[in-house]
């Protein structure tokens, strides 16, 4: 029987197809690939040295993987942290004011990377009074200066909701907002797969496709040639109840929207190609920024929260820069094409709109709020 094999590699491979995508025969499949060496060890923790880590877009990157910094050692406070995990050395998120300050002093070293999405950070120390080691695992808080840096869900601009989105952080959902940065996901992750499917569950969700015409309910994209693209999505969660009324066919970013969906990754190939149907399709209507949120990549949600406070013009989304004979050379996540201006996230991407004439910023130049956007 497919399903008994290693969770851990089930729960990747789920992650990557979004969940209720996958079918028993792809399982199998990447189930036999074992995870490469970097992703174990990124998942326990590596000690890294500051010449390795590297800053994507703002987010820290190991390897091409999007990783977290903390500083494990608590020395003496570990059990007052183990007791409240709010006196806890905060995790980085983003190359934050606070690493720049601890890398300018030549502290990095103490640092240790992880992709561990769980939140239960192992961290170390010694007791105050007979100096014994001390380790334990702590639920630590994200650090606000990182939040800053990114703007993450407005906290910048929105100074009433900046508590809200501080307590309410989650690792899952930030890495997925910015799946489309970083070609690797995460291999260990909280909950993502916590269902089981019926066995006739391919069956089932092919029909139900195809008597959609494999148009998205969500959006209206039409993916008859891209059927990889859309899913079929359980209403109510439950992954049994296979019922037509709890049932909808979503494409992969209309998917990951859906509440509770929050671990669900996208590529940014993935995200391209929706955002290119869409257009094609002439789908995207933007005549507010609620419509600029619902289309734009999540990663750039952070710059539209920033825009939002400041630009009164509105961006296009997906905008494909053509050079003199007509063709494509470029996508933007975010343009304003009577200003040859826009924003993007792939380097590739930046250098060709700029050799045709376009004046583009990388998205975490956008977001840093002393970077004059306007
Ligand atoms: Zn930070
Ligand atoms: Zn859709
Ligand atoms: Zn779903």
């Amino acid at each position: 029987m497919p399903l008994n094999v290693d969770i851990s590699g089930l729960r990747e491979a789920v992650c990557r197809m979004g969940a209720e995508s996958v079918d028993v025969g792809t399982i199998v499949n990447l189930t036999t690939t074992p995870s490469l060496p970097i992703d174990i060890e990124l998942g326990t923790g590596i000690k890294v040295d500051l010449s390795e880590v590297k800053t994507d877009n703002g987010l820290l990157s190991y390897q091409g993987r999007q990783i977290l910094l903390y500083i494990q050692d608590h020395g003496d406070r570990i059990q007052e942290v183990l007791e409240n995990e709010d006196e806890g050395n905060k995790f980085h998120i983003a190359y934050c004011r606070t690493l720049e300050d601890m890398q300018s002093q030549g502290r990095f070293e103490r640092y240790v990377a992880t992709n561990d999405l769980t939140g239960n950070f192992f961290i170390t120390g010694f007791d105050g009074g007979n100096g014994a080691e001390r380790e334990g695992g702590a639920y630590l808080k994200v650090c606000k200066n990182c939040l800053t840096k990114l703007n993450y869900q407005g906290y910048y601009d929105k100074h009433e909701a900046r508590f809200q989105i501080f307590t309410d952080f989650d690792l899952e959902k930030f890495f997925c907002a910015y799946s489309s940065f970083f070609p690797h996901m995460p291999s260990r992750r909280a909950g993502a797969f916590d269902g089981q499917y019926t066995q006739d569950w391919r069956e089932i969700a092919m029909l139900y496709k195809e008597s959609k015409n494999f148009i998205c309910e969500g959006c209206g994209v039409r993916l008859e040639d891209h059927r990889r693209l859309l899913h079929v999505h359980h209403i109510n969660g439950v992954k049994t109840d296979n019922r037509q009324q709890n049932l909808k066919a979503l494409c992969a970013d209309c998917h990951r929207r859906q509440p509770r969906h929050g671990h669900m990754y996208a590529s940014h190939e993935d995200m391209k190609q929706i955002t290119a149907l869409r257009r094609q399709q002439n789908l995207i209507n933007l005549n507010s920024w609620e419509d600029v949120f619902k289309f734009a990549d999540p990663g750039v949600h952070g710059v539209l929260h920033h825009l939002q406070h400041h630009h009164p013009e509105l961006p296009e989304i997906g905008y494909e820069v053509k050079n003199d004979g007509g063709a494509v050379v470029a996508e933007l996540e975010l343009a304003w094409p009577s200003r040859s201006w826009g924003i993007a996230i792939l380097p590739a991407d930046i250098k060709k709109a700029e050799t045709a004439g376009w004046r583009v910023t990388p998205v975490h130049e956008a977001v840093d709020m002393q970077a004059t956007l306007l």
